[in-house]
Formats: C-alpha cells, structure tokens, sequence
C-alpha cells in the first residue's frame, strides 16, 4: 500500500482522531455482531500502548441528520469498555461542550468515544465547517472504517481533503484490506478465480469489466447469471433477467473472449414455479421453461464452480449464486463457500452477503480475508479509488 500507516508517524501524546466502523447491529438495545467492533481493536490498542490520546468516531444506522436515541453510540462505548478492559469515556455529542471537554481532558492511553457523527447532517455532506470542528480534535487523523471508505463524507475524507490534519494515515484494518485486495488484484498467484454473484449486472458491470482485465477465470452465477445465458440465447423463463443488459453481456462475453479469460455460467439451473420457500421445484439444463424462475445454480455447476475453485492459487467471492436466505436454495452459495473452505489458496470475500454466507455456515477461519466493507469492496475491486483512502497522505 502507498500510504501511510499509523505505524509511519510519531503518536505518543498526540491527540489521534481514529475514524472507525462502529456501525453495529443491533437489536433492543443490544449489539448482536461484534465483528466490526473487533476488527477496530489492534488500531486501538496500538495507539493505547504508544501512549497517543485516543478520540474515536464512527457513524450508526441513519438518524437523517439529527440526534434519535436508537442510534446513540453509547452501547458500543460500553461493549468496547468491556472488550478492552479499559475505561472509555463517551462523548454525549460530536462537536458540542461535552464532546470538546472530554477530548481536551483525555491522557495519554485513554480513549474518548464521540456520539454518533450522522446525529450532523453535515457529516453526510462533507461541510467543510463540520470537517474543521472535527479536525479540532487531532493531531493525527487515522481512517480505519473500511465499511465507509467509498464515501466521501466528512469524518472519511474531508477532514483531510480539506487539509485541516497534516498526518493522515491509515489504520491497521484499512492496510490489510488494501494490502490483501491489492495484492490480489495487482500481482495474485495463479490461477486467479473471481467469482461474482447476486441480483443484477448493473451493480455489477465496473467489477466485471476490471475484473476481465485480471484473472483467469470468471465466474458468474445468482440472477446476473440470467441475463449472460440471455446473450448466448438461453431462454430465462421467469428468472429476474436485465433485458436492457443483453447487449451489455455480450461485450462482455465478447471481452472475456479476447483477454482469453474463461467465462463460467451456469449449465443448470433450480428452477421453481414461485418466489417462495416452499415453491415446487426443479433442476433444468439450458432453457429454463416458461412460467419458472432460476433461483439457484444447479448440481453439475456446482460442481464445475468448485473445480474451478480448487484448481485456483487466489480467489475472490462476492455475492450470492441464489437466493441464499430460502435454505432450499442456498445449496449453490454453500457448494461455492464450502470450495473456498476447502482450498489451499488466498481466498478474498468481498464482503456483504457472500461475507455473511461464510460466517453463518462457520467457514469464517478457513478464509485468508473476509472483507469488511460490501459496497467498498466492490468500488475496490472496480479498480477505482476510495475517497476515504485518496485523502491519507502518501508514503514518501
Ligand atoms: P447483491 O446485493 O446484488 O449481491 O444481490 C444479493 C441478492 O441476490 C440476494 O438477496 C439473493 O437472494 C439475490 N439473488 C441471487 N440469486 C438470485 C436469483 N436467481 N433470483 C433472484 N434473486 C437472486
């Protein structure tokens, strides 16, 4: 990675802004993942052992803009403090009287924890008075929310684009995403496998085109798989397919061809006679019969999805082969988990549900990264660069 890291700056006795991810699940007031939580504890821990003042912010849900109870930071304050063994002081407000006083008393080795930065609209807008106010509060600013590093709001970018911190640096958990996505995409041992599933090509066509340009082989499965097998002229049923992307497949297809990448689609399909978990249902090859919808990837492309897996030295899974959240057709997105397990090579989640897919079916150590960030992930590996990443100051 070609930017700093808190490891490239002085942060004993200084005051650390460190934009984290706290953005939690919760339920009745309770936190039910701790993931994310966890996996802003080494930057945290780091700056606590170098003797830096430590102020922590982070987004939660979407209060629009003004404060709401539901999103209070507070439970998380009390988890960290819990998790650490060490007092974390939380901040009633994000710029306000409270907020000022506690940052201006915190030690060395302490940790401040700021409320909720979208209690401000001016956190979504990158305002620029809401970014100074923000910077008032460090010397140092550390981005370490990779969850939120493809926006460029204020505690993520315009804090240091505006150029009111002079370090800006990247947390440990922002570095090993860059580092083992980065590796993969820049110079990945090969074969390289990326796989690619979910509801539609739209959201996806950036990450194809980049991707076509990288690996050895593509694989496409989910509802997207639809409208490729549209462009080779296989008839989709009822299958959520983009008719408006046929032609945009082609290209694709046409690319994949010419940069000799092997496209794998699906040769058979589960088929079913409704949208519903208890739909009758069916395996079919090629055309899909009028009247039925594509809801999962059938056993022989199973098959060949996890051959082409186990073959592979870096793969890379982002998004669902088929409706994953009704069990009987989650059979595809198991088969595809369950190879990543299995094999031998860098294996890379691109967050969102393939990430949750992993987890739930207990493969989460088998994998070399689960990427915390769906949405940043996915800008990441579209080849484009993420504003909350552009910002930080580069390495000499
Ligand atoms: P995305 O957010 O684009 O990664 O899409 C994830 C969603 O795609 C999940 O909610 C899946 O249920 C859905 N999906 C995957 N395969 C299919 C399919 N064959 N038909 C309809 N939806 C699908």
């Amino acid at each position: 990675m070609n930017k700093k890291t808190i490891k490239d700056v002085a942060v004993k006795g200084k005051k650390c802004l460190v934009r984290v991810d706290f953005n939690v699940p919760m339920a009745d007031g309770v936190i039910t993942d701790l993931n994310r939580i966890n996996g802003a504890i080494p930057t945290i821990k780091y700056l606590v052992d170098q003797g830096a003042k430590v102020i922590l912010c982070s987004h939660m849900g979407r209060p629009k803009g003004e404060f709401n109870m539901k999103y209070t930071l507070r439970p998380v304050a009390e988890k960290l403090e819990e998790m650490l063994g060490q007092k974390v002081i939380f901040a009633t407000d994000v710029i306000g009287p409270d907020a000022k006083a506690k940052v201006a008393a915190c030690g060395e080795g302490e940790i401040v924890l700021l409320e909720n930065l979208r209690f401000h609209k001016e956190e979504e807008k990158n305002d620029e008075a809401f970014c100074k106010a923000l910077a008032a509060f460090c010397d140092v600013y550390v981005n370490d929310a990779f969850g939120t590093a493809h926006r460029a709001h204020a505690s993520t970018a315009g804090i240091a684009q505006y150029g009111f911190v002079k370090d800006a640096v990247a947390g440990f958990l922002i570095g090993r995403e860059l580092d083992v996505m980065g590796g993969a995409l820049e110079n990945p041992a090969r074969p390289f496998v990326a796989i690619l599933g979910g509801a539609k090509v739209s959201d996806k066509i950036g990450v194809i085109n980049n991707l076509l340009e990288k690996v050895d082989t593509l694989i496409i499965g989910g509802a997207m798989a639809y409208t490729f097998n549209a462009a080779k002229g296989i008839k989709t049923g009822n299958s959520l397919c983009e008719i408006d992307k046929v032609e945009l497949a082609k290209q694709l297809i046409a690319k994949a061809a010419a940069k000799k990448v092997n496209l794998l689609l699906p040769v058979d399909t589960v088929v079913a006679d409704e949208f519903d978990a208890d739909a009758n249902s069916m395996v079919v090859e090629g055309d899909i019969p009028d009247g039925w919808q594509g809801l999962d990837i059938g056993p022989k492309t199973c098959k060949i999805f996890a051959d082409a897996v186990l073959s592979a030295k870096t793969v890379i899974w982002n998004g669902p082969m088929g409706v994953f959240e009704m069990e009987k057709f989650a059979v595809g997105t198991k088969a595809v988990a369950k190879a990543l397990a299995d094999s031998q090579a860098v294996t890379i989640i691109g967050g969102g549900d393939s990430a949750a897919a992993v987890k739930q079916l207990g493969y989460a150590d088998n994998m070399t990264h689960i990427s915390t960030g769906g949405g940043a992930s996915l800008e990441f590996l579209e080849g484009l660069e993420l504003p909350g990443v552009a910002c930080l100051n580069d390495k000499a």
